[in-house]
């Protein structure tokens, strides 16, 4: 296996099993932008959040609580988790202009660096604060207030540009993410180091287990459940010093099976891409909309405001 194209395959084979809802996102966001005025397009989505119970930015953090102090028996059920608005969560891959080979599919997965900008800053100059898991968990389990108009940033896949590019962007605005890591990539080209991921963590944000190296969760049988979730997330333990708490789905893929071993495995919460999350178990199927590299700010607001 060559890894220095893996997520160009990873992202290929996505888009052939039909998990990507992105491009039919993008055309649908399109033409919403086309018939929406743009001078209240941007400003669309307060009544859509309206109904997220929110607090002062400063409190938020502190007042929610996390799984480790939220006891089971003051957590709402699974219907009201589901009934609660969700939160806008996206989910970046690839950081960086585009080359002549990049596939049409796999450009929902590269974000142009202007691009990325761009779509950070609208989040900002909107009015967006960035929440992590703990919040999400804090919120969907008790009702905890969140931030004004909150988002949560995913990158996945342990790409060198998500530290090298997105975190200077995000420092800019004081804001945070979730990275999550695959560790078979850990240290090799064109990937993070151990030393950048613990970097991240210091620096305030949160690493997630995302598998050893990025196989279907839907098709792990017994000492696959070890070499994928246990193994690796021990060692994002061990890099980070910190207990590791959340899980994405590589592809978004997941099964009710799943859910189980996640849970045997210390994950508090789990993320899946656009689909439709189970009504069982919402905690382990929290939705994500990829970020796509063709989108404008506009058209990534669109998105958001549309897609939760
Ligand atoms: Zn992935």
């Amino acid at each position: 296996m060559k890894f220095t194209h893996y997520p160009l395959l990873a992202a290929v084979s996505l888009a052939s099993l039909g998990a990507l809802t992105a491009c039919s996102d993008a055309k649908n966001a399109t033409a919403a932008e086309s018939s929406a005025a743009s001078a209240t397009a941007l400003a669309a989505d307060s009544a859509e959040t309206a109904t997220i119970t929110t607090a002062g930015n400063a409190t938020a953090a502190s007042i929610g609580g996390t799984p480790a102090t939220i006891p089971a028996d003051k957590r709402a059920d699974a219907a009201t988790i589901t009934a609660r608005p969700q939160v806008p969560i996206l989910c970046y891959h690839q950081i960086r202009d585009w080359r002549a080979r990049d596939s049409k599919g796999a450009k929902d997965y590269i974000v142009p660096v202007d691009q990325f900008k761009a779509q950070i800053k609208m989040l900002a100059d909107s009015g967006y604060h960035t929440i992590l898991p703990d919040q999400l968990f804090a919120y969907l389990t008790t009702g905890a207030p969140l931030p004004s108009k909150p988002v949560m940033l995913t990158f996945d896949d342990t790409d060198l540009d998500q530290f090298t590019v997105a975190r200077p962007t995000l420092d800019k605005y004081g804001f945070k993410a979730v990275y999550f890591i695959m560790t078979v990539s850990l240290g090799r080209p064109n990937y993070m180091s151990k030393a950048q991921v613990k970097q991240l963590s210091d620096e305030g944000n949160i690493i997630g287990s995302h598998t050893w190296d990025h196989h279907n969760v839907k098709k792990y049988q017994g000492q696959d459940w070890v070499t994928q979730i246990e193994k690796p997330t021990k060692q994002l333990e061990e890099i980070t010093g910190k207990k590791i708490n959340y899980f994405a789905y590589p592809f978004g893929l997941w099964n009710p099976e799943a859910i189980p071993e996640l849970k045997k495995r210390g994950m508090d919460a789990a993320f899946i891409l656009a689909e439709k999350r189970d009504p069982q178990d919402p905690l382990y199927t929290i939705r994500r909309i990829i970020a796509s590299g063709y989108w404008s700010p506009r058209t990534l607001h669109n998105s958001m405001v549309n897609s939760f």
